[in-house]
């Protein structure tokens, strides 16, 4: 047994991952591991020493190919199957996914930077529940007998896309992953999934949990690589004609303007630049502790992460004393460590975009606020929380979507206002308001405009309540009974009652 730490972290991946992929990982096709055919690889880098972490085939267009040429064959009868028999199986992937959660959490905590506290427990635990879920649909997939004109008969009947591509980006690798496959498989289609390049793993040890749960091979597939050379040959891939992505706006633009060229399905979850709005009347030590956790948890790296927040005139001392005693509590460091809260953001590249936004908001006027008792780590992509004050609402800052631990505040004086700011930004994915009173808790659910509103609440989830965006946070909703739109086209069928007559008669006569 090896001892869990970071000086160890190749090796204990290395105990993780399947025995093929002992020395690099590799692609999963068709039930098979396979190195890609040119053998290129990438290196994947620990985010929170900063060092060398695993090697990652890199899939190309053939081994695009060959997976979706897999997923097409296992398909067919995946569908032909008792819905009964394929919710057993997603089933079966749930308890697999509980029953190997240490592993999962391990390398989601070695890969992202994520905490073992969150990556065991919540991460495994809500992969495993919307597998459950999406087996509860499997022989639901219901049309509808639609009254048309006597004689006719009219149904309309689901039927799936064939296979689907999957896009992940690497913020939470398991649920991600998890929230494409399942859906996938249970509407009848098979999946390639790539996930993001910065942290495959977790997706290929579900991919080998799945197999051994009884997962037909062929219906889920994974592929590794970058986004240009791997994503693009998949969206490209002229058997695909459903795309589901997850992942920034400027990535989801070009994606949908590959699919919408092609004539292919597009589902887009994309970015977001959330307000987290506090009234008088709130329970502040709870929005205090749902600020924190929302701002600054998983490093800001969150697409529904609070990154505004408006404050009624007369709490903001009170209120920002609040989350100040919070977040000197707040234990940022190594991800392994159970007691940590916030790991390190996911790489360099990041960590570099993150302190030029800090820069360009201070070069616009905006203040820090100075965050003294906070420490972290010098190795590895480690970045402080920053609070700004003098923000304007013209502001980069206030405007585009950082992916870090950087919070403007606001301050406001009656309810339209904030609603005017809080609605003034391109996204519109998240939106969370604190307030005791029921009228104004019903009037900002109906006048915030952004796909998931949370009233004295944040970050709610369930995968049977239906997640998207609004503006350019994205288009289509994953999760729900709406995932089944998404996923599945519907046919429209009649058939006639007795002999067709003719409008033109019968011109044999
Ligand atoms: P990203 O857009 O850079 O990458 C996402 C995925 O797309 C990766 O797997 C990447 O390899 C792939 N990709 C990149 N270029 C591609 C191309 N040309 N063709 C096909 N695939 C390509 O995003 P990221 O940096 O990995 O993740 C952070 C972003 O994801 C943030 O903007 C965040 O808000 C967003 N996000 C949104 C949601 C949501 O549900 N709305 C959830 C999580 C993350």
């Amino acid at each position: 047994m090896i001892i869990e730490s970071q000086s160890n972290a190749t090796a204990l991946i290395r105990d993780v991952l399947p025995e093929a992929c002992r020395d690099t990982a590799l692609n999963w096709i068709g039930g098979e591991w396979r190195h890609s055919e040119s053998k290129d690889s990438f290196i994947t880098i620990n985010p929170t020493t900063g060092r060398p972490l695993y090697d990652i085939a890199m899939a190309g267009e053939a081994e695009v190919e060959a997976a979706v040429a897999a997923g097409a064959e296992a398909q067919k009868h995946w569908w032909k199957s008792d819905g009964q028999d394929r919710a057993r199986v997603l089933r079966h992937i749930g308890d697999a996914i509980r029953s190997h959660s240490a592993l999962l959490g391990l390398l989601d905590t070695l890969d992202a930077g994520r905490p073992i506290r969150d990556t065991r427990s919540r991460d495994s635990e809500r992969a495993a529940r919307l597998f459950e879920f999406f087996a509860g649909m499997t022989d639901r997939l219901r049309g509808a007998n639609i009254p048309v004109q006597p004689g006719r008969l009219n149904f309309t009947q689901l039927e799936p896309y064939g296979v689907v591509a999957g896009i992940s980006p690497w913020n939470y690798p398991l649920t991600n992953a998890a929230g494409k496959i399942a859906p996938a498989l249970a509407t009848g289609n098979a999946i390639v999934l790539k996930p993001a390049e910065d942290s495959p793993l977790s997706a290929l040890l579900l991919a080998s949990i799945a197999d051994e749960a009884g997962l037909p091979a062929g219906l889920l597939n994974v592929v590794n690589g970058l986004g240009n050379v791997t994503g693009e040959a998949l969206i490209r891939n002229p058997q695909i004609s459903k795309v589901s992505f997850t992942g920034s706006t400027d990535v989801g633009r070009h994606i949908g303007s590959v699919c919408g060229e092609a004539l292919k399905s597009v589902t887009l979850e994309l970015g977001g630049k959330s307000a987290f709005i506090v009234f008088d009347d709130a329970d502040l030590d709870r929005a205090a502790d749902a600020l924190v956790f929302s701002a600054f948890g998983n490093g800001g790296q969150t697409c529904t992460a609070a990154t505004r927040l408006f404050l009624s005139k007369k709490t903001t001392p009170t209120f920002l004393d609040a989350v100040m005693k919070r977040l000197s509590k707040l234990q940022i460091g190594d991800p392994l460590d159970p007691e940590t809260h916030v790991g390190p953001l996911i790489s360099d590249k990041q960590m570099k975009r993150v302190q030029g936004y800090i820069d360009t908001a201070i070069d616009d006027g905006a203040q820090a606020i100075d965050l003294k008792s906070i420490a972290v780590p010098e190795d590895g992509y480690f970045i402080k929380p920053v609070i700004f004050q003098n923000v304007r609402p013209d502001m980069r800052i206030a405007q585009e979507e950082v992916f870090g631990p950087l919070l403007s505040v606001f301050e406001f004086d009656d309810e339209d206002e904030v609603v005017e700011l809080a609605n003034a930004t391109a996204y519109g994915l998240a939106g969370t308001a604190w307030t005791a009173d029921v009228h104004r808790a019903t009037r900002l659910a109906r006048s915030l405009k952004a796909g998931l509103v949370w009233i004295n609440t944040v970050h709610s989830l369930h995968p049977g309540s239906p997640y998207g965006g609004f503006k350019q946070s994205g288009q289509g909703l994953e999760m729900g009974q709406e995932a089944i739109q998404q996923l599945m086209k519907s046919k429209s069928i009649w058939i006639e009652e007795g002999p067709w007559q003719s409008p033109w008669g019968d011109l044999g006569e």
